[in-house]
């Protein structure tokens, strides 16, 4: 069997499967370049380690993520997610994952947004590092196989089920196909299609894209998470951790601000009162320059900083040319996580048999509307376990062999395509359309929105796509053909782009990480449901799943 992805969901899987399949993974970049390397604050589990954590439990764990959802996640998932989360944690103790610990030897935790206790475990301000790390050492220790810098296009599908992926060898410039009994995507996020984002420039989610035209429906799209401190101006992250370690905020005025948006919670409510809140000062001539408020974290004093927040202060004199031990952090919000992706269930399988997604780019759904930090590393570990271990039982219970003529003529659809973008049908330069769309997203599909403003949005990235089909001829080339590649990768932030629009359009109502200035309030009688969305080739078809309810009924959230 195959995976899609050498990220933390990915490498988990992979562990998982080869104990009892042949596995391989593919992947764009160096599995220790994926984007997970650049978490930083932490995965949650309910250790009870820390002092004021020791009463922490799965299921006060599971509450906190339903409620931090806005009451969008489906509640098993949740419940699942949060149970299975120690065991997880041990597994990367035992593995040698270099936690920070307490005094007595313990996996230290502190507190994050929107978590009733401090049950975020790490490793100073480098945990997605550690966790890939671990996770890598592991994937050569058993010797999966590794199809290194290659890029997946498309997928090889019968009329039934997944056989398989083609993909662009990046140093040779071949189309290959790489059959499998079964496959998982793991390909990760896509908050890079807006132009201030946290993430990096392979966050285009063009992994959904690959599952969304082969049919699979996108769910909860609209969904996306603004961090609420991104450095000004160029967005990099400043963990939540940092103020999980007791860092403030600060308006120009000198005041702790979230005094009025959260008394209780102040800077730690979850990320999308925090995000809302920094925006609205902004907005109401607040902020420094009125661009940015201050994230200060001297208080804390120089020992705390240099042994838990190390990486942040480093990336602060790399950055932004001061040093947080003396000076407060320029902060404003910026695009983080994707909390939709490809619908899948419990099993992380998708509803074409034989293909499973697991990590940012799915949608199992355990984030709903707004997820909280240090639940999506978790997310990773969890579904990816889950992930591997369905798909190669699946992958196992298979005979028969492969089927070539299918493969064959996968491989030539893909290769025409590739041909008709190198022939080009225009003039239309690829990366200027990618810029656009990543404006247009932040301009009007922000963290502020209205019924208007996504109007316009989806009339520009409809003339966006129009004009793709317009494009210059792209690079013949065969060695790190780039300019092919971000030819693939436009076409799917364009994609993502009226996806993302058309599913925020059709939801009324302001929930989490979506608000709507037209539509306020949250509205359960009409709205507690997941949007799918559906390829047409004329654009996204709509519709609607079942919230799961388990035990905790929707309430008003305060913090
Ligand atoms: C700056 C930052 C800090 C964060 N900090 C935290 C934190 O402290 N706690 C927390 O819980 N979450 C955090 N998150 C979120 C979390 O890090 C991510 O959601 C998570 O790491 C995603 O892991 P993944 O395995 O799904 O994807 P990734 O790690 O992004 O891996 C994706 C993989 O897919 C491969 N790939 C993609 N497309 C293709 C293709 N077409 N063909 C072949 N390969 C492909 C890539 O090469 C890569 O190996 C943070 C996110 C950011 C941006």
């Amino acid at each position: 069997m195959i995976i899609v992805g050498g990220g933390l969901a990915g490498l988990r899987a992979a562990i998982e499967a080869s104990a009892l399949v042949d596995t391989a993974v593919i992947s764009r970049v160096h599995p220790l370049r994926s984007h997970t390397k650049a978490a930083q604050g932490g995965i949650n589990a309910a250790l009870g380690n820390a002092e004021g954590g020791r009463d922490d439990t799965p299921d006060k764990h599971a509450f906190d993520t339903i409620k931090g959802s806005d009451f969008l996640a489906d509640q098993d998932a949740a419940e699942l997610m949060t149970r299975m989360a120690p065991g997880c944690i041990f597994e990367f103790e035992h593995w040698g994952c270099a936690f920070s610990r307490t005094e007595e030897g313990k996996i230290a935790q502190r507190p994050f947004g929107g978590a009733g206790f401090p049950r975020t475990c790490y490793g100073a301000d480098r945990t997605g590092l550690y966790l890939l790390q671990t996770v890598y050492e592991q994937s050569v220790k058993r010797n999966i196989k590794e199809y290194l810098e290659y890029f997946v296009t498309s997928l090889i599908i019968d009329e039934a089920s997944c056989k398989g992926v083609i993909a662009l060898n990046i140093r040779t410039g071949e189309l290959v196909p790489i059959a499998a009994k079964a496959t998982i995507l793991a390909t990760g996020g896509a908050a890079w299609t807006y132009s201030i984002s946290t993430n990096s420039m392979i966050n285009t989610g063009n992994g959904m894209t690959i599952a969304y035209r082969a049919g699979m429906p996108l769910k909860d799209m609209e969904f996306i998470q603004f961090h609420p401190t991104g450095l000004y101006p160029n967005g990099i992250l400043i963990t939540e951790g940092a103020r999980g370690e007791g860092g403030y905020l600060v308006n120009a005025k000198g005041e702790r601000f979230m005094e009025r948006y959260a008394p209780k919670a102040m800077e730690l409510a979850p990320r999308d009162i925090v995000s809302r809140s920094i925006q609205k000062e902004i907005d109401e001539g607040r902020a420094f320059e009125n661009a940015y408020v201050h994230l200060d974290l001297r208080h804390l004093g120089k020992e705390k900083i240099m042994t838990r927040l190390p990486g942040i202060r480093e990336i602060c004199l790399l950055f932004a040319g001061l040093d947080p031990i003396d000076k407060p952090i320029p902060i404003r919000p910026a695009a983080h996580y994707t909390m939709g992706g490809i619908d899948c269930n419990l099993n992380c399988e998708t509803p074409l048999r034989g293909l499973y997604a697991a990590g940012e780019c799915a949608c199992v759904s355990v984030h709903g509307a707004n997820r909280l930090g240090g639940n999506s590393l978790l997310d990773c570990v969890v579904f990816g376990k889950v992930a591997g271990d369905k798909a190669a039982k699946f992958a196992g219970s298979l005979s028969g062999g492969r089927d070539e003529a299918l493969i064959q003529s996968f491989l030539e659809r893909e290769q025409k395509r590739v041909e008709a973008f190198q022939k080009g049908n225009g003039s239309e330069e690829p990366t200027a359309l990618r810029d656009d769309v990543r404006l247009i997203l932040t301009q009007k599909v922000g963290m502020f929105r209205s019924g208007t403003d996504l109007e316009e949005a989806l009339k520009q990235i409809r003339k966006l796509r129009d004009r793709f089909s317009r494009l210059r001829p792209i690079s013949v080339d065969k060695v790190f053909n780039l300019d092919l590649i971000r030819t693939f990768e436009v076409e799917a932030m364009l994609e993502l782009g009226e996806i993302i629009t058309a599913s925020a359009l059709a939801r009324k109502e302001s929930r989490g990480a979506h608000v709507r200035l037209d539509f306020p309030q949250r509205d359960d009688e009409h709205f507690l449901k997941h949007t799918l969305t559906h390829y047409t080739p004329e654009g996204p078809r709509l519709d609607y799943s079942d919230v799961k309810i388990t035990r905790y009924k929707p309430e008003a959230r305060k913090y």
